[in-house]
């Protein structure tokens, strides 16, 4: 999906046609981008012109007062409609659609007044207005950012306009040569402005296809990254946390405990005979019976910062915040029992009954010798304690022979009595 709108992005970037258009979708994504970008520079360009617009009034005060009264007038006609479009524009629902035409509506309003107040000039003034409409057209067509084809439209409708003006309201004398002069000024410059304005939209079109790529790329990249971290942090068999996010894990939790003066507890379980149970049942019913047994323990995590993860091989540990080794050792018995009540069948495989062993530890950091590797040190001792007292039980690190006969008894009976 993503690939296929890179090629069609590539594509159009390659296609270095004349056509100032993309597919349906991607215009409108384009103008709404381009009305939201270029909007400042549509005001500015609409404050700067009707700012000229009105006060070019004071000149004519000065070169023909009494023409002025009139073209006042005109001013106001054309000028108060401009006022009007340019308020609109700084409405959002109606910028990021009609921008475009706004902007030519303002523009012919600008070049009709133009029109008529040359006309209604004295002589040789008039001229200067004339001049004023083709300057206003350059400056306008650049300054605005208005695209390529409302440039065109307007400046049809003013070439239109200015000669209608010339030829029906023109100077009796020499009309013929001032509009063939009018026109070839007019006609020269709008044809260069549009010129600059086509080349200017083609490379802002194509510069939106750059960053568009470019957009979709660094979220290609973002969502590799997020598949790379996921991927790195858990074990591909089991789903569960692996090792390495285990050891960040017991670090972090280490130092919160450190901070808050809590005791972190640290279970770790050894399926029992796992050998035999792969050597029997093959290997992948092996790769099974750890799915299942991961699937159980993560249910155990269950406090923001516990964490069940595979320490390796048949071995798992959790990771359990604020717990004593007592509190930890419910849990590992809970686990235990869990275990041996699950009954594992992969494919025709007889269902079997599996179990594991485990060692408990906890530790309080900062006190003595403690640390997350003598933690872990400690429930290893007590695994393989749990081990050499016959499997299937749990044993907490420290706690007396005597204690721990006692319970290992005690299991034993809830084990019989059910
Ligand atoms: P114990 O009760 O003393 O723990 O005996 P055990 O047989 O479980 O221990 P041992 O260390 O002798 O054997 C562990 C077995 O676990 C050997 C190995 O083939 C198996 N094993 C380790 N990783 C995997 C795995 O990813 N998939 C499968 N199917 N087996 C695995
Ligand atoms: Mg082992
Ligand atoms: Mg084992």
């Amino acid at each position: 999906m993503k690939a296929a709108e890179l090629n069609t992005l590539q594509q159009l970037l390659n296609d270095s046609g004349w056509r100032l258009r993309f597919n349906e979708e991607l215009e409108r994504e384009f103008q709404q981008d381009y009305a939201r970008r270029y909007l400042a520079h549509m005001q500015i360009a609409g404050i700067m012109g009707l700012v000229l617009f009105m006060t070019c009034g004071l000149l004519d005060m000065i070169w023909m007062p009494e023409m002025a009264g009139r073209t006042w007038f005109i001013r106001l006609v054309a000028g108060v409609p401009m006022l009007g479009l340019l308020l609109l524009s700084f409405r959002r629902s109606i910028s990021e659609h009609y921008l475009q035409l706004l902007t030519m509506i303002f523009f012919c309003l600008f070049a009709g007044g133009l029109i008529a107040i040359s006309l209604n000039s004295l002589n040789p003034y008039n001229y200067y207005y004339y001049n004023a409409i083709t300057v206003a057209l350059v400056i306008f067509f650049v300054l605005s950012r208005v695209q390529f084809k409302w440039a065109i439209l307007s400046a049809i409708i003013m070439w239109l306009s200015l000669n209608v003006g010339l030829i029906a309201f023109g100077p009796a004398i020499n009309k013929l040569a001032i509009v063939i002069i009018t026109n070839y000024v007019f006609i020269g410059s709008a044809g260069s402005a549009l010129m600059g304005t086509f080349l200017i939209e083609r490379s802002l079109r194509q510069n939106y296809l750059q960053s568009r790529m470019l957009s979709l790329e660094n979220r290609d990249l973002e969502e590799s990254n997020l598949t790379l971290q996921y991927l790195s942090a858990i074990d591909g068999l089991t789903q569960i946390a692996n090792r390495r996010s285990l050891d960040r894990s017991l670090t972090i939790e280490w130092q919160r405990a450190l901070r808050k003066r809590e005791p972190l507890g640290f279970i770790m379980a050894d399926i029992d005979h796992f050998k035999v149970f792969n050597d029997t049942y093959g290997h992948q019913a092996g790769d099974e019976c750890l799915r299942v047994v991961a699937s159980l323990l993560k249910d155990y995590a269950r406090r923001p910062g516990d964490l069940a993860a595979r320490y390796g091989g048949e071995e798992f540990a959790l990771v359990l915040t604020d717990s004593s080794a007592e509190q930890a050792g419910i849990i590992a018995e809970q686990m235990r029992d869990k275990i041996m009540n699950v009954i594992i069948k992969y494919k025709k495989n007889s269902p079997t009954h599996v179990t594991a062993s485990f060692g408990v530890a906890s530790m309080v950091p900062g006190s003595g010798q403690a640390s997350p590797e003598a933690l872990i040190l400690a429930a290893d001792q007590a695994m393989y304690q749990a081990k050499r007292s016959g499997r299937n039980r749990v044993v907490i690190y420290g706690q007396p022979e005597d204690d721990q006969k006692e319970q290992n008894t005690q299991q034993e009976i809830n084990r019989k009595t059910g």
